[in-house]
């Protein structure tokens, strides 16, 4: 079968059966557009059918977690667990805790973790959990002993060599600390278990710091590319959550000015330059909404709304709070703002309206699946740490991931050259990664 008709028939079979999966369905789509000239080249990806067989994870495990809330209340919600694909390593992918999560966007985020995770060319699968669970007004009681049920039911299906998950949106150092006590109780001290820990309980020097720090090491890689440098670029930032912190602290630790920071509510604007000690102090020590930063720094506003729709000068944007938050409308307005360069701290962050608007305007998009692989490339390093009994030093860590991000923009746009589709680095990724795990799972036979 040629490439053409091997494509039309997968895609005829994924949209009859992901009609209820759109973000599943969305993310497919935008992968296998990139693929078309590499099953032209390969035909050894059609005859193994490698398409079909990738887009269905090894397994889902959903399952209910019951707690008791402060007030004495039983309540319950809904976890999952995707192990999508284990053909570089364990499954390894965060879990996300919001109220949002159901299976389509789990899959959806599964799905990319499996070509992020090769693309650190460490040997990690992907996989990625969560559940439903809304962390707002929440007591500490409350998410502890929700992180110890799922975890009670969790544990029999994960391990250091199987499956090794991590934080995503909602879960950081506080709910992993929580889960992986519960493990070790039940399963005894196997610390690679989960990555994210806390420093004191086998966590790994600049974890906390990694995605930020990577998506900002992956959007310098491209500026330079074409001949700039970061220093005194404006920067559009969103989110304001473990990515959009540490993506600011070393915007400014480049000489960039981060401009803005968001939550779900509405955004700041800091004309002098987002003050990341008050943002950490206001949303990592006291867990308040940003308002509180407006209200504490001269020149700061806030505004309710997208940070998207704001009519601002910048030359950069990092996108780090969740998915399809840019969509065309938006697009339209940063291009107007001037941005030329876009690293996706979130995961698909951009419609596929608004990637179509932004690249035939020229912009520059580092996509998510590399720019902000940085993540999960030092949790690869936390559980080589945990099973070597060692610890490295944070700046050795650091060193290591900026030289991973480097080492992936480098791979990530000779593979968009090499296939025909220059400076094109979401065609780079998705070809990039496409390669290596399809090629893995080729070697080890059907299956
Ligand atoms: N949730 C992060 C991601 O989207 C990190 C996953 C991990 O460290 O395993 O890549």
């Amino acid at each position: 079968m040629d490439a053409k008709t091997y494509i039309e028939e997968t895609k005829r079979i994924w949209q009859e059966k992901y009609v209820n999966e759109p973000e599943f369905m969305q993310t497919l789509d935008e992968f296998v557009d990139s693929i078309v000239p590499v099953l032209e080249r390969h035909p050894q990806y059609i005859d193994h059918n490698v398409l079909q067989v990738i887009a269905i994870p090894d397994r889902i495990i959903t399952f209910r977690v019951a707690w008791t809330a402060d007030d004495g209340s039983v309540q319950v919600n809904t976890a999952y667990r995707v192990q999508f694909n284990s053909d570089l390593g364990p499954y390894k992918g965060g879990l996300r805790f919001h109220p949002s999560v159901n299976l389509s966007i789990l899959k959806f985020l599964g799905f990319e973790q499996i070509f992020k995770n090769a693309l650190t060319s460490l040997p990690i699968g992907g996989g990625k959990g969560g559940s439903d669970f809304d962390l707002k007004g929440k007591s500490d009681g409350e998410i502890m002993r929700f992180c110890q049920s799922l975890m009670t039911e969790l544990q029999k299906h994960i391990g250091p060599d199987l499956d090794v998950p991590a934080g995503d949106i909602g879960v950081g150092a506080r709910e992993i600390g929580y889960l992986y006590g519960q493990y070790k109780r039940l399963r005894g001290f196997e610390n690679g278990v989960i990555t994210g820990k806390p420093l004191p309980i086998g966590g790994s020097q600049a974890r906390t710091q990694a995605t930020g720090y990577g998506a900002v090491y992956f959007i310098d890689k491209m500026l330079a590319d074409k001949g700039q440098e970061l220093a005194d670029k404006r920067a559009i930032v969103s989110g304001a959550g473990n990515v959009a912190i540490y993506a600011i602290e070393k915007l400014e630790e480049l000489g960039a000015k981060a401009l803005t920071a968001s939550d779900s509510n509405g955004y700041v604007v800091d004309e002098e330059g987002i003050d990341v000690a008050l943002l950490k102090e206001v949303k990592e020590v006291k867990r308040q909404r940003l308002t509180a930063y407006a209200d504490q720094r001269e020149s700061a506003r806030y505004y309710e709304g997208s940070v998207w729709h704001a009519e601002l000068t910048a030359d950069i944007a990092l996108p780090c709070a969740t998915q399809n938050e840019i969509d065309e409308q938006e697009a339209q307005q940063i291009v107007a703002n001037g941005v030329k360069f876009i690293s996706e701290g979130a995961n698909m962050p951009l419609t596929k309206a608004a990637t179509d608007e932004l690249l035939a305007k020229d912009v520059y998009i580092g996509p998510a699946k590399a720019a902000n692989a940085g993540g999960v490339a030092v949790s690869a390093l936390e559980m080589a740490q945990n099973s070597a009994r060692l610890r490295w030093s944070f700046d050795d860590v650091d060193q290591e991931l900026h030289d991973i991000m480097d080492a992936i923009y480098a791979n990530v746009s000779s593979a968009a050259e090499e296939y025909g589709f220059p400076g094109n680095l979401i065609k780079g990724a998705n070809i990039a990664a496409f390669i290596k795990v399809a090629d893995a799972m080729i070697m080890q036979g059907v299956h």
